[in-house]
């Protein structure tokens, strides 16, 4: 019973800090069960972990909130959310001074995200994983205030947000229903023939490059009639917006006029947006990876060879590694093991592209002999891409014309306005014949699949084994080792960067020297979409949140220690 708890911290009061460890364990309190994983050895130290588990008869949410996978896990990330913004209403604490005394929950963004923070057990009771400072003086024990924060804070806390008749039922209702209308968009792309969907209404542009919610006064998105589409979904009823067609489709337009902003909500659109985001009816193919330039990054053993071969050093680019890739090299091996991890769609944006790689003009054929040049630029290679792989891309590209010869649909955004300018881009096309030599060889061939070697991935630090940590999106602490994610745009919470970090040991733990990367990648996402994100760790911990294969796979690409073979 909780009164066990209440004696521990009266006991332990004033006792060097070390005594808190006395608290671990579970404690039935009136309403839900605390438990106390881990009691942090010193106040300095990382804060402790403690769970609050309700069952399901008190915390009384219906049955709708559990029914599907889609309503389970935006249940999940709406209670999430209310718990972070309860302890928000909390205000500051109270209990002590720095992050002593502090309840701390990971905090959601505009992403619905299964999060391990909330869980629900098969008896569908509410499970919540947070993190509190044990309060200290110096470094001895503050039982009092301890006290009131399990005894006062966190039930409260409970009250205020865990229970049905405490949260907003129509918010909720319409998280849950947000959540399952997007999932069916998403579901509905394929068959229609669609490589995404921007709904008519939508809100794309963000309130600033550090704050992801929508920008008030946005533009709402209005769809050109040729490419307008309807598709009924089960809760809001019909929308209609522009279905961006499988193929080779151009974002075009005059700088500033939203170009950008576009490509950058179908990128997203791989996730569902909570309501009131703008971008709740914007979706992508769940495949979908923005394809960048990165020069510095490393490379193991990629097959680029469908876009760089016959380099001056006579290097073989079928199996190409390097410590510091160039522009292209770079944008060349994430195209490449973006289709190694079994992409259908290429997102690629001219204002963080290599040059090189994508235009290769009439003139500059002239002077620089096709067979000067390794690099094949995507201009000749996006057709067979999509004949022979099925693989699509849309391309933000205001600069050049030349890639009207191979777009199957031109968007001209114009003061944020698409207008369908196919038409338009096909006559120019043919009235101004952009002469180049079509530097294409024929197909565009088959490419490697790697085999990833466990022992190159050691995350052990001092004698620590395994020592992992997520620094917010941009990257992570991998034992010794950092690994740079900033180019990787659809890593988008924190806490799927933790969970990459926890994904890239379980993966190592999958290599056997047979399965291919793409084999190990899909296996840990897999097991995550099975038990759980607590499949990542050892014992059940807050702050993690789903992730694809490919980001893990981008992760893993990244470390600079990985090797793999063909
Ligand atoms: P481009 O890529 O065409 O140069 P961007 O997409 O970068 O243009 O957009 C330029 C600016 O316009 C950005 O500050 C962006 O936030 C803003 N913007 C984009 N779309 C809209 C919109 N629908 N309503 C209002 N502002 C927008
Ligand atoms: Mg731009």
């Amino acid at each position: 019973p909780a009164g066990r708890l209440r004696d521990i911290l009266r006991r332990i009061d004033g006792r060097g800090y070390k005594a808190y460890k006395d608290c671990e364990g579970a404690y039935a309190f009136d309403d839900f069960t605390l438990i106390i994983d881990h009691a942090q050895g010193d106040p300095f130290a990382a804060p402790s972990r403690v769970r609050v588990r309700v069952a399901a008869n008190v915390a009384g949410f219906p049955a709708g909130c559990f029914t599907t996978r889609t309503r389970e896990v935006a249940f999940r990330d709406f209670l999430a959310r209310g718990f972070a913004a309860a302890i928000d209403a909390a205000g500051q604490n109270r209990r002590g001074s720095g992050k002593s005394g502090q309840i701390a929950v990971a905090r959601p963004g505009q992403e619905v995200l299964e999060r391990s923070s909330v869980v629900v057990t098969a008896e569908h009771a509410v499970e919540v994983r947070f993190t509190v400072g044990l309060p200290a003086r110096g470094r001895s024990v503050l039982g009092r205030q301890a006290e009131a924060i399990f005894f006062e804070d966190v039930p409260a806390l409970v009250r205020a947000s865990l229970l049905y008749a405490a949260v907003d039922a129509a918010a909720l209702d319409r998280h849950l229903e947000v959540s399952e209308d997007a999932d069916h968009l998403r579901a509905a792309l394929h068959d229609r023939g669609l490589v995404a969907f921007v709904a008519d209404g939508a809100v794309l542009p963000r309130a600033s490059g550090v704050d992801d919610r929508p920008l008030k006064g946005g533009v709402p998105f209005a769809s050109p009639p040729s490419l307008r589409v309807e598709i009924d979904l089960p809760n809001c009823g019909t929308v209609t917006g522009m279905g961006v067609p499988a193929g080779i489709t151009l974002i075009v337009g005059g700088g500033f006029h939203g170009k950008s902003t576009l490509l950058r909500a179908i990128e997203r659109g791989v996730y569902t947006h909570i309501p009131g985001d703008g971008r709740e009816y914007v979706v992508a193919d769940p495949t979908a990876v923005k394809i960048r330039a990165e020069d510095g990054r490393r490379v193991e053993q990629v097959d680029i060879s469908p876009f760089i071969a016959g380099l001056p050093d006579g290097r073989d680019t079928r199996a190409f590694s390097t410590e510091n890739a160039s522009g292209s090299t770079s944008q060349a091996a994430n195209i490449m093991e973006a289709l190694e991890s079994g992409t259908r769609l290429l997102l690629i944006d001219e204002d963080t592209a290599a040059t090189n790689m994508m235009i290769r003009d009439r003139r500059m054929q002239e002077l620089v002999a096709d067979d000067q040049e390794p690099i094949t630029p995507f201009i000749d290679r996006a057709r067979a891409l999509y004949r022979d792989l099925g693989v699509s891309t849309v391309l933000v590209i205001g600069g050049s014309g030349d890639y009207f010869d191979i777009a199957d649909t031109v968007v001209c955004m114009q003061a944020y306005r698409p207008e369908d300018a196919t038409a338009r881009a096909q006559a120019i096309a043919a009235r101004y014949a952009s002469e180049r030599f079509t530097s294409q060889k024929d197909g565009f061939g088959t490419f490697m699949r790697r085999v990833p070697e466990a022992r190159s991935i050691d995350a052990s630090k001092g004698r620590r084994e395994a020592k992992v940590a997520a620094d917010g999106v941009r990257g992570i602490r991998f034992g010794v080792h950092e690994v740079d994610l900033s180019a990787v745009a659809q890593v988008v919470d924190p806490a799927q960067t933790a969970a990459i970090a926890h994904g890239m040991l379980r993966a190592k733990r999958l290599m056997n020297g047979r399965s291919t990367l793409d084999e190990v990648v899909r296996a840990v996402a897999a097991e995550v979409e099975r038990e759980g994100l607590d499949a990542l760790t050892s014992h059940p911990v807050g702050g993690l949140a789903t992730f694809r294969p490919f980001e893990l796979a981008a992760a893993l690409n990244r470390l600079r220690t990985f090797r793999a073979g063909q």
